[in-house]
């Protein structure tokens, strides 16, 4: 039989994963959480359950929570929460938009590093991937390069902000250069801003969505499993305008048709009591951060900076010259923590060396636990 993607195995997370149990090691790889969510949610969905929420929940998503994510996205005009879809979780509505709207021979282009999901189902609808590499320590966007990727067949930019894996933030003047270079095209803009509420020190998360010349081209893609902590329960939700959201409900119908129903009201139930819960990520995520970054103060691995998301890229040069791949795994062997390589972010193999990733969505103490383990390669490294 022939492989309609003959190049995919298992994820790199998936990989590492297994390893990290196999040698009993802190899992600083895979990006979820390792402490539990809000008591006030969990009583939320016991509730939900109890109440018997069971049966198929509207297509487009139960209403109230639609309603409270309009609201939260500050839309404006009657009728809102049509601009809004539930889905499962952020990775179906990515694959369902990309699903709806590339068609054979149309060009995507996607910003390296690039989190897995985009093309594999970009080549599974007989589109072309184009790459546009950004490269640590800095991932600044070339704009000369985004503007020769262009050409009559780029149906669909992706962008991902905050990133993952790099943390890096888009600015207005980002958006301001890609406005520049699509003006007059009908290119669409597809928004991975799962990690939104995710923001260190403060920043400002801007989507396209919040800016006029490219409000109308863009589907942005939501998680709540990213934003209450609950990876999960993989419930997430898309904003884009009219258009786009009678195609994506077209193919969003016959994909799932409908999403968990007894989490949505959940879901509904606890915005509608704590209100507050996204705008105060930015606070508890930036306390996880800061510890992460004096804990592993003293090891040799330099740390590039971070704006947004759960994830800190590591400079491992100092402690060695293997590539990632060879390098995170001997970390899970010898040391007993685990990363993720950051090659496996670069399918054009632009990166393989030098860089690590760690999520820092984990509690205080196995942050701690990860720096210990790392001072004692340190000290090992001292001895030799
Ligand atoms: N986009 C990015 C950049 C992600 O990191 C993730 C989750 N790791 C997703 C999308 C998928 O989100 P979800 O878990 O809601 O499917």
């Amino acid at each position: 039989m022939k492989s309609k993607l003959p190049n995919i195995g298992a994820t790199i997370f998936t990989q590492v994963s297994a390893l990290a149990v196999k040698y009993n090691a802190i899992n600083l790889g895979q990006g979820f959480p390792d402490f539990e969510p809000d008591p006030v949610l969990l009583d939320c969905v016991q509730k939900s359950i109890v109440d018997t929420n069971h049966q198929y929940a509207p297509m487009a998503g139960y209403l109230p929570l639609r309603e409270i994510l309009a609201e939260h996205h500050q839309l404006k005009g009657e009728n809102m929460a049509e601009c809004i879809t539930i889905s499962a979780g952020g990775t179906q509505a990515i694959y369902t938009a990309i699903s709806a709207f590339v068609d054979q021979g149309d060009e995507v282009i996607v910003f390296e590093p690039v989190y897995d999901c985009y093309i594999p189902a970009i080549e599974l609808h007989g589109g072309r991937p184009k790459i546009v590499t950004t490269y640590p320590p800095f991932f600044d966007i070339n704009w000369e390069e985004v503007a020769s990727a262009v050409t009559e067949s780029t149906k669909m930019i992706i962008i991902n902000t905050p990133n993952n894996p790099s943390g890096k933030m888009w600015r207005k003047d980002d958006f301001q250069q890609l406005s520049k270079i699509i003006d007059g095209r009908e290119i669409m803009i597809l928004s991975d801003e799962v990690y939104e509420d995710i923001i260190i020190d403060k920043r400002i998360h801007i989507s396209p969505y919040d800016i006029e010349s490219l409000r109308d081209r863009t589907i942005s893609i939501h998680s709540l499993g990213k934003v209450l902590g609950c990876t999960g329960w993989k419930i997430g939700y898309i904003i884009a305008n009219e258009t786009y959201t009678r195609e994506f409900r077209k193919v969003h119908q016959y994909n799932v048709f409908c999403v968990n129903s007894f989490l949505q009201v959940a879901m509904a139930e606890y915005f509608s009591r704590e209100l507050h819960v996204r705008t105060s990520l930015g606070h508890f995520y930036t306390q996880k951060y800061n510890l992460l970054k004096n804990t592993f103060s003293e090891s040799h691995l330099k740390p590039l900076k971070v704006e947004g998301g759960f994830f800190q890229v590591f400079n491992y040069e100092e402690y060695s010259l293997e590539d990632d791949v060879n390098f995170n795994e001997q970390l899970i062997h010898y040391v007993g923590v685990a990363g993720i390589p950051l090659s496996a972010f670069y399918p054009s193999g632009a990166v393989k060396n030098k860089y690590i990733r760690f999520c820092f969505a984990k509690k205080n103490e196995t942050i701690i636990s990860a720096a210990n383990a790392l001072d004692k390669l340190l000290i090992r490294m001292k001895t030799i």
